[in-house]
């Protein structure tokens, strides 16, 4: 797609993320959520995925979701409009062994409340480490929305920690892993935060999810 374009042209999904992009709510009940608005893609990820970092890379913002904070402390959805046409969603990381079994309870609660009742909720993005893949949470939150039938996409971080070849290798296993998991995207997305490898084609999904409605 991006071979179309004028050398310098920026991409539908740069274009989208270049708009202002702004807190709207944080929720951390289901009676705190913000009313329906426009499209919205959540970005859900194990602690210390580095998706923080992402999210901020994304939008070219150092404030949006603040990076690595500690984690199992209060954990709440996160909303930001991006020009009124899509919100994004921080979920809260999952799968801090240090958190204890009722702030486990009190976030599926929530991420199932949440996931369960939206209807304006398009995708989710799950992060993965490029080095590490799937671990139990993630696989726990993979069963919750192919139960609800809700679209999400892998999105593997941190790519430049790993040579082109093992990246390569790990998303094609990452890949087979998922492809008989009915709500799982046929597309994994790689991306670095650090080096700013893969941002445009998260934007332009996330963009093309914007245009759809
Ligand atoms: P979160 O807990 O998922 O929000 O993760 P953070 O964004 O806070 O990042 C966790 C750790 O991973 C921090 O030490 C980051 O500096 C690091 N990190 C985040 N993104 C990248 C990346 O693209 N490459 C590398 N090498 N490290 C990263």
């Amino acid at each position: 797609m991006s071979g179309e374009r004028k050398a310098g042209e920026r991409s539908p999904g740069d274009k989208l993320f270049h708009k202002e992009c702004k807190f709207v709510a944080g929720a951390m009940t289901l009676e705190q959520l913000p009313p329906m608005g426009p499209i919205e893609v959540a970005f859900a990820g194990r602690s210390n995925v580095g998706k923080s970092s992402l999210v901020n890379a994304l939008t070219g913002r150092k404030t949006l979701a603040r990076v690595s904070q500690t984690p199992g402390r209060t954990q709440q959805l996160n909303f930001f409009d991006l020009d009124g046409v899509l919100v994004l969603v921080d979920m809260p990381g999952h799968g801090y062994a240090k958190v204890g079994k009722a702030k486990k309870a009190e976030w599926s609660e929530l991420i199932e409340g949440y996931v369960r009742g939206r209807a304006n909720l398009r995708r989710v993005m799950l992060l993965i480490d490029a080095r590490h893949g799937y671990k139990e949470s993630d696989i726990e939150l993979m069963n919750l929305l192919d139960r609800f039938a809700l679209s999400y996409q892998v999105v593997m971080t941190k790519a430049d920690t790993l040579k082109p070849g093992p990246l390569e290798t790990n998303r094609q296993k990452f890949l087979d892993q998922i492809k008989r998991r009915p709500a799982a995207h046929p597309e994994i997305l790689v991306t670095s935060a650090e080096e700013g490898a893969g941002l445009s084609d998260v934007r332009d999904a996330l963009a093309t999810l914007a245009e759809q409605g």
